[in-house]
């Protein structure tokens, strides 16, 4: 019998093929003279770079495809001799380590960079990574100050600083690779941006149906790679289209990530890269589908209606920049996942809290008091780390999620005895 889904698993498949196609191409750019800059994902500005033939490296995209290589452990050990601190971030040290090993990635070689973009959307270990890099490459370095986002608006002010920015930064590309910038090219790409995140925000929004078709944790990362590093080409819409179609012939065949959808969570925080794996299977074991997660946000919050506008390019870039999840302050932060567990009928909040990341972890304990004891939402605390293998204590974790999901499932069995309503 043939299979029904003959789309199925595109997006995984095709999201593989591409980011090798991208790390090819990047890989052959010193040989054909043609620069490379490296910068962040969270409020990337890699249109305006692409826009003066940079090619884009993101030190955090090798950090985690290092933690799922298992290859990190030892970058970070190489980090700590040279002297950095057990306290600094995972994701630092396996850079500084792959870096002194001889820059290969489980892609393959890294080249220099041309430019280093320091575009600190919420996180301030960005500066001190990027100085580090910049002192060991000898390559200039832009700072992107990005305000965080303190209100429910953004100020009119903060747009306009950040713009100021941008076009200081066009003045440096400008420069250094002897381009003119082109505006027109922007607004085209930028056309294909947001039709993009357009698609991305339809697939994220479909994890309300039940069952769900995707895991927007687990699937989610895979899923959420192409529009991170390779914004504004056609490559990367195509993706998202063959990705909105295979979601779609799931939804038609009420096929979802597991054989039987039994609890619906939120996920807030990154996963364990390094043991991702085992740590998805804790939760499949108990029929587990993430409905919604933070870290598929960290490039940008499209599924509440952030999207780059090809007809103000600028200042859409810097609306951009302040809204990747964390560059949101702690107010926000907990709206939107409230807002998410009742919009995606969550029967409770996963915390997976990371030592490597203060951008994510600050507040987090805080965060499970309020859900428990104020909104009255299950949540589950967990504690390991995004790149360091060290953290991952498989029996500890185990323990607490069969744990937590032996409680839900008591509390929905004696809802029905009681006539209630399930939790
Ligand atoms: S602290 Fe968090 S956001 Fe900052 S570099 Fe490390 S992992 Fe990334």
């Amino acid at each position: 019998m043939s299979d029904p889904l003959q789309h199925q698993d595109a997006g995984r498949t095709l999201q593989k093929d591409l980011l090798s196609r991208w790390f090819d191409r990047l890989a052959h750019a010193p040989e054909r003279g043609e620069p490379v800059a490296y910068l962040f994902i969270s409020g990337n500005v890699g249109e305006i770079l692409a826009n003066f033939g940079f090619h884009l490296v993101y030190p955090e995209v090798n950090a985690l495809q290092c933690g799922i290589k298992k290859m990190a452990g030892t970058f970070i050990l190489k980090a700590e001799e040279m002297g950095y601190s057990p306290d600094v971030c995972g994701y630092v040290k396996n850079d500084i380590g792959l870096l002194h090993s001889g820059n290969r990635s489980p892609m393959g070689t890294l080249p220099p960079p041309s430019l280093l973009v320091c575009n600190y959307s919420g996180c301030r270990t960005y500066v001190k990574w990027f100085e580090a890099l910049a002192e060991y490459y000898r390559a200039p370095l832009v700072m992107l100050d990005v305000p965080y986002r303190r209100h429910d608006a953004i100020e009119p002010s903060d747009i306009a600083y950040v713009v100021g920015q941008l076009k200081e930064l066009i003045t440096v590309c400008e420069r250094l690779t002897g381009r003119r910038f082109d505006p027109d090219r922007l607004r085209e790409d930028l056309v294909r941006t947001a039709r993009a995140e357009e698609y991305w925000s339809k697939i994220l929004h479909s994890a309300r149906r039940v069952p769900c078709p995707y895991d927007a944790y687990f699937e989610a990362v895979f899923f959420m790679a192409p529009l991170y590093v390779l914004r504004g080409t056609q490559e990367c819409l195509d993706y998202y289209e063959a990705v909105w179609r295979e979601v779609k012939e799931r939804i038609a065949h009420g096929v979802g990530p597991v054989p039987e959808e039994r609890f619906r969570v939120v996920v807030e925080g990154p996963p364990p890269w390094p043991h991702f794996r085992a740590f998805w299977e804790m939760f499949k074991n108990w029929g587990v589908v993430a409905v919604a997660s933070t870290y598929s946000k960290v490039g940008g919050l499209y599924d509440v209606g952030v999207r780059h506008d090809p007809e103000r390019p600028l200042e859409s870039m810097a609306e951009y920049c302040m809204n990747c999840y964390t560059n949101w302050n702690l107010g926000l932060r907990r709206d939107l996942i409230r807002g998410y567990c009742e919009e995606y009928g969550a029967d409770g909040l996963v915390i997976h809290s990371v030592k490597s990341c203060r951008s994510f972890s600050v507040g987090q304990a805080d965060t499970r008091e309020v859900f428990s004891n104020e909104y009255g939402i299950p949540t589950l605390f967990i504690e390991s780390d995004l790149a360091d293998p060290r953290y991952f204590s498989s029996a500890q974790l185990r323990n607490r999620i069969d744990a937590f999901f032996e409680g839900l499932e008591h509390r929905r069995l004696a809802g029905r005895a009681s006539g209630g309503v399930a939790p």
